[in-house]
């Protein structure tokens, strides 16, 4: 029989994840390590990734606590002054994040690492404070020694509040790490099957099991399964990626086939899916791969679901909004975004003017960037390209963009090159075997290579944490389906809104309350309700219950 916490969906319990941004897990090592003679503490604030399989918290923000707010600190406790616990909860509360302690056990890197007796009792108090006051918030906690991390989420039943383990810490960054920090037994982890040993072997002999294994593990979801993206799927299957979405919602045609990867001229005469091919090749690659075909538009709410869940996401389309759309997401849901694009332009004169592409990885946090930053895509264009039918009529009257009907030229070895140079890059982020280039251009007229070097936006709205980072569930996304490249019909707009545009702030709220398996976050409510004075005289009953960590 499965128990169910009171706030989330009424099935068994979904799988609990800790996902850090990039450079996160290095900040918060050399924080907690800076001498082994005491204890360390720091906070993530962290948004949430909720699904039925899985919940995923996503670190957002690390606070160190600073020195003159601890009560006292040595090697073997600590304790954190209550005002400073306090400010900290009406920061979560404020802005409707959850919280992650973290704090270090100094003493050598012994995997036998677990919370204390101490830290048991103090954070049962601060769970069960949370849940009562706080909603939507979730509450877990991270304990690190030199050499492994453990962490553990609370939750709240009926009964009240009781421990989970979680059983993975995320980094996406370079490399990226899906580190496995369960307590149980390895045995049955995934590994590489019968038949993937065999038909890795030669790539193995290279690369190493580990960072086939390390391939193995992850998923990752590709928007676009035309030229480019259906050459990295089929090189995604053929490196030994197990998992993969592929989203696109189209059919092939016969001026495909001069491109696209695993497709047939008789796909072309039944217009089959573009997602079927694609999934068919890999089938044919890897029959041990779970691959999901999703014949649907990525601005679609069942493609956003899929999405989240990725650990990479691929875009590899060839317009503006969609990679817009894929680096909202990514910085939202701290998942990498590997963004592919070719160019071939012909000149007045039918001469070839240009025929180049590149690929950019941007990785979500303080050591990455993000296609913005990059200005990998034009917001403007993407706008018109969000724009509804007779907007987007405008501006091609205006000459700014050319009408649906014109086709782009395009030819596969081009694809094939640019594809093969994210491929190759993605593979050296997962099974790391030389430096990280995030971004390589391909002018194949010149026969140049040129890698670039981007510099975030410290201030950027999309991957800076006072922008969109990390904050997953909590910011809806907006529903550009609805409106994108349609006849604009009033008679889909719901009543009381004018202009079909974003929700409001209220709508939104009014939403993920009202969604059974959404974890209910009303943000600014329940910062108005905290009555966080009383979190002191709760949080410190029983004299020195605020110590630590005793190990
Ligand atoms: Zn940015
Ligand atoms: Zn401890």
């Amino acid at each position: 029989m499965n128990e169910s916490p009171s706030n989330l969906a009424p099935t068994a319990l979904p799988q609990f994840e800790i996902v850090l941004s990039a450079g996160m897990h290095n900040a918060i090592r050399e924080f907690l390590f800076r001498d082994s003679s005491r204890e360390y503490m720091g906070v993530i604030l962290a948004g949430v990734s909720e699904t039925d399989q899985k919940v995923r918290l996503l670190g957002r923000q690390f606070i160190q606590v600073p020195s003159e707010d601890y009560q006292h600190q040595s090697a073997g406790g600590l304790a954190v002054r209550r005002e400073y616990s306090q400010r900290l909860l009406r920061q979560c509360a404020h802005e409707g994040l959850s919280q992650i302690d973290v704090h270090s056990h100094p003493f050598g890197p012994s995997p036998n690492l677990w919370f204390s007796g101490t830290d048991d009792a103090h954070e049962q108090r601060m769970a069960e404070y949370i849940y009562e006051r706080l909603e939507g918030s979730l509450y877990a906690s991270l304990v690190m020694n030199q050499g492994y991390s453990k962490a553990r989420i609370w939750l709240p039943y009926p009964d009240g509040v009781k421990e989970h383990e979680i059983s993975s810490l995320v980094l996406a960054e370079s490399p990226f790490r899906r580190l496995d920090i369960s307590s149980s037994d390895k045995s049955d982890q995934p590994r590489l099957t019968e038949g993937e040993r065999d038909i890795f072997a030669r790539q193995v002999l290279a690369f190493g099991e580990k960072g086939q294994l390390a391939i193995s593990k992850v998923a990752v979801g590709v928007i676009g399964a035309g030229g480019q993206g259906s050459t990295i799927v089929e090189g995604l299957a053929r490196l030994g990626v197990r998992n993969l979405t592929i989203i696109d919602p189209d059919v092939a045609e016969l001026s495909n086939i001069n491109r696209v990867a695993g497709m047939t001229i008789e796909d072309g005469k039944a217009g089959i899916a573009k997602v079927e091919i694609a999934s068919r090749t890999v089938r044919a690659i890897n029959p041990d791969a779970n691959v999901l075909a999703v014949k649907a538009s990525v601005f679609a709410s069942a493609s956003i679901e899929y999405l989240k869940v990725c650990d990479i996401i691929v875009v590899a389309t060839d317009n503006h909004a969609t990679r817009m759309f894929a680096q909202r997401i990514g910085a939202q849901y701290l998942i990498p975004v590997v963004s592919v694009g070719v160019n071939i332009e012909v000149g007045d004169d039918g001469s070839l003017a240009d025929v180049s592409g590149e690929y950019a990885i941007a990785l979500p946090g303080a050591t990455g960037w993000c296609l913005t930053c990059a200005r990998v895509y034009d917001a403007e264009r993407a706008a018109i390209e969000l724009a509804d039918a007779a907007e987007q009529q405008r501006w091609i009257q205006r000459g700014y963009i050319d009408g649906a009907d014109v086709k782009a030229p395009a030819v596969s070895h081009l694809n094939g090159v640019v594809a093969n140079l994210a491929l190759a890059e993605i593979h050296n982020l997962l099974a790391p075997f030389k430096k990280f280039v995030s971004y390589l251009a391909y002018d194949q007229l010149r026969g140049e290579l040129m890698p670039y070097t981007i510099e975030r936006n410290p201030t950027c709205a999309v991957c800076s944490d006072s922008g969109l980072l990390g904050l997953g569930d909590l910011e809806p996304i907006p529903d550009y389906e609805r409106t994108m490249g349609k006849p604009l019909d009033v008679s889909t707009v719901p009543e009381g809104r004018s202009d079909g545009g974003e929700q409001t702030e209220d709508e939104a709220i009014e939403q993920v309350t009202t969604t059974d398996s959404t974890v209910a976050i009303n943000a600014p409510e329940a910062a108005a309700a905290l009555p966080v004075d009383d979190f002191a005289a709760e949080i410190t009953e029983g004299g020195d219950a605020e110590t630590r960590s005793q190990a």
